[in-house]
């Protein structure tokens, strides 16, 4: 062990981040839910490169799951995440309970409009009021300097942004590049849902992102076309359903026809009962 601080309080967190901040220390938050991977970890990596100090949280956030989602079977390692965030350099760990953050009486909600109606929001209702409000919380207890989240949740990223600019929160928001598995597939906790079998058909989303790529370096810029391309090699994984695939402005997250600048290409897919986000920016 380093010397990683585990603290479960919000009392503890203001006391323990009131002295790095009068010791005119920059302070970096990675949220997270655990079941902490490489994902992650580069974020903890680049905090580290940016803030004084980091403190990561591992929040299993009930308000952002939906009735039958997965909040009873999220999974949680958090011995080997606390071992693996000390190896990575953080400097605490906040695991409160549901009851810290949430205490009795608790009755904010923030909702982000627009950007929260199609992609993930159209399939999830209250799911991004869920992200947007426990953010909202995780920056109001530690008021970081810097937060960090991932690409990979590419709509989240937008919101929270949104989020940050619009209700002022003075918190610098950075986005880590999405980390991947060696054939492709974006890491992420819900990839230990996947039978052998599904696992291996999963790499069929990042080999349909190539396509797209390579559909567009030779010219391609109609949205239906390059959908089409990718809806193909997807249609060679049988377990694979895709539950949307749309091409957005990356800020916007409104639906693109032609590409004439960088677009997002997201999607979400089912193999079986797992359900996977990924996406990549498509540049003309
Ligand atoms: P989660 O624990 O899934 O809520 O994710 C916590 C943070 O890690 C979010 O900002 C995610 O976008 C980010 N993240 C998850 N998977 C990856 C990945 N494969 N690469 C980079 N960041 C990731």
């Amino acid at each position: 062990m380093n010397d990683i601080t585990l603290l479960r309080t919000v009392e503890q967190v203001r006391k323990l981040v009131d002295r790095w901040r009068t010791a005119g220390m920059r302070i970096g938050l990675v949220p997270t839910m655990g079941a902490l991977h490489q994902g992650h970890l580069s974020l903890v990596s680049i905090a580290i490169g940016e803030a004084d100090r980091v403190i990561v949280s591992i929040f299993v956030n009930p308000a952002q799951f939906g009735s039958g989602e997965d909040l009873s079977s999220y999974p949680s390692t958090f011995d080997e995440d606390l071992m693996k965030l000390d190896e990575a350099g953080a400097h605490c760990l906040f695991f409160p309970s549901v009851d810290e953050i949430y205490p009795f009486g608790f009755s904010t909600s923030v909702h982000v409009s627009g950007l929260t109606e199609n992609l993930c929001g159209k399939y999830r209702p209250g799911h991004f009021d869920g992200v947007a409000t426990v953010c909202a919380i995780l920056f109001g207890i530690v008021r970081p300097d810097i937060a960090f989240f991932g690409e990979k949740d590419a709509q989240q990223l937008a919101v929270i942004r949104r989020m940050v600019d619009d209700l002022n929160l003075g918190v610098l928001v950075h986005a880590g590049e999405t980390i991947r598995e060696p054939d492709g597939l974006a890491m992420s906790s819900r990839n230990s849902y996947l039978n052998p079998e599904e696992r291996k058909q999963s790499a069929a989303i990042s080999r349909s992102f190539s396509r797209a790529a390579e559909l567009v370096a030779e010219g391609e810029r109609n949205a239906g076309r390059i959908c089409g391309a990718v809806r193909e090699v997807i249609g060679n994984a049988p377990l694979a359903t895709i539950q949307y695939l749309e091409l957005v402005d990356p800020d916007t997250l409104k639906h693109v026809e032609k590409l004439k600048a960088p677009a997002l290409l997201a999607i979400a897919v089912y193999f079986g009962h797992t359900r996977l986000i990924d996406n990549i920016v498509l540049k003309p």
